[in-house]
């Protein structure tokens, strides 16, 4: 059996990089940066004010309370006229530019008017309070995002107050085929005698929607290899990936095996992992293939574990893996020592904060109830064999605890 990190590695290093371009800022968010993205002016574009009051010489009201003539108005997107000097004062707006001669900002609420034209500015302040300089956020050369980050709304924010269009990786299209005789779209009303309901392609859709790469979903292929070839086939003309289920373990209509090593070039894998075992990776035609097992649980975690790192790496993130924290389990576990085995759990914070793993369910390679439930992969190395409740456990998160009141 391959260990599962080299297996990671040999599947990471064969996949192919796609083109760039650039792209709104604001449809970029799930996109990964092909080059790092440069401030290529001052952010603010001037010295500013920070707060609505007044703008004043700070050597000036050092001596507060201190009246002064308030000399000009000037509000956010006008530009102020008049130089402010001892004994003078602007009456300013947030964002509003500061005049010259002035070097802080005193808020209004430490402030009294006097008539029409006099301010008693009541505190006084240091130079530059409540003045927020140009670049004081970013300047010409700073690195805003750096390449293969995926964006998130937070960074489009950050490059459009900069004037930046990034430049993101394509997407690869994904295409997912479902394989075998048993299986059925998962909406047929009345299943007949010894068919299932195709949960697997429902699954690969929803967590590639995740990913948001464009989806060619090409259905339900019984275990018919002549069906298969030419299903494979079009797959490959068409994505730049390919995803199937089904057919790679040992049975006897598993003919994914025979069809996808008569197109193209593909192994059979044994990873030491559970679920998950059987994996077939190759390509047809340069296009990278991926068999998952047909367990739709195994299917996940082959998805989870092989899938989504290469998809991640085509669009050039550099961030491949689901992030891991520390957690302790909260139940006593045996598992096989022989493999990295994947525990579905919920998670529950103790009083230190620490995540306590409890199993959501049947472990069933087939059981999709405690997938459903469950918030975490808890990863039990290969040569652990078994964990006691309050043992350190590694904790694959895909659902922080606050996805379960509903609002993940
Ligand atoms: P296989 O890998 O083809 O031997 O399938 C292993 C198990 O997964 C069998 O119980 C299949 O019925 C089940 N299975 C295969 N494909 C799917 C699917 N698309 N959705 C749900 N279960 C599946
Ligand atoms: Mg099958």
């Amino acid at each position: 059996m391959r260990p599962l990190a080299e297996a990671r590695a040999e599947v990471l290093s064969a996949m192919p990089r796609l083109g760039s371009g650039p792209v709104d800022a604001g449809s970029s968010v799930g996109r990964v940066t092909a080059l790092p993205a440069l401030a290529r002016e001052h952010v603010p574009p001037f010295d500013n004010s920070a707060m609505d009051g007044f703008a004043v010489i700070a050597a000036d009201v050092a001596q507060a309370p201190r009246t002064l003539k308030v000399i000009e108005d000037v509000a956010a997107g006008s530009v102020p006229v008049s130089t402010v000097v001892p004994g003078t004062a602007v009456r300013i707006m947030t964002g509003a530019p500061m005049p010259s001669g002035a070097d802080a900002v005193v808020r209004v609420e430490d402030t009294e008017a006097v008539g029409r034209d006099e301010v008693t500015i009541a505190v006084s302040v240091e130079e530059q309070h409540n003045v927020r300089p140009r670049g004081g956020d970013m300047s010409p050369g700073d690195v805003i995002v750096d390449s293969g980050i995926k964006l998130t709304a937070r960074h489009a924010a950050g490059l459009a107050s900069a004037g930046i269009v990034p430049v993101v990786s394509d997407m690869p299209a994904v295409a997912v085929i479902s394989t075998g005789d048993e299986v059925v779209p998962y909406t047929t009303r009345d299943l007949a005698p010894g068919t299932i309901r195709d949960s697997n392609r429902v699954l690969l859709r929803a967590v590639l929607a995740e990913l948001g790469v464009p989806i060619i979903d090409l259905g339900i292929v019984g275990d018919d290899p002549v069906e298969l070839r030419s299903v494979y086939q079009d797959a490959a003309s068409r994505a730049d990936l390919v995803i199937s289920t089904g057919g790679v373990s040992m049975g006897d209509y598993d003919y994914v095996k025979q069809v996808l090593g008569d197109l193209g070039s593909v192994e059979f894998w044994k990873v030491a992992m559970q679920p998950g075992k059987p994996f077939a990776f190759g390509s047809i035609n340069g296009v990278p293939l991926f068999g998952l097992p047909g367990n739709p649980v195994s299917s996940f975690v082959s998805f989870e574990q092989f899938v989504r790192p290469a998809i991640l790496h085509m669009m050039g993130a550099t961030n491949l893996l689901r992030t891991q924290i520390a957690g302790t389990m909260g139940e006593d576990v045996v598992t096989s020592p022989d493999r990295t085995v994947f525990l579905r759990v919920m998670l529950a914070q103790d009083a230190d904060g620490t995540f306590v793993a409890v199993k959501s369910g049947g472990q069933g390679s087939n059981m999709l109830s405690s997938l459903a439930s469950a918030d975490a992969f808890a990863a039990v190395p290969v040569g652990v064999g078994s964990l006691s409740a309050g043992d350190d456990v590694t904790l694959e998160m895909f659902r922080w605890p606050e996805g379960r009141r509903g609002d993940e």
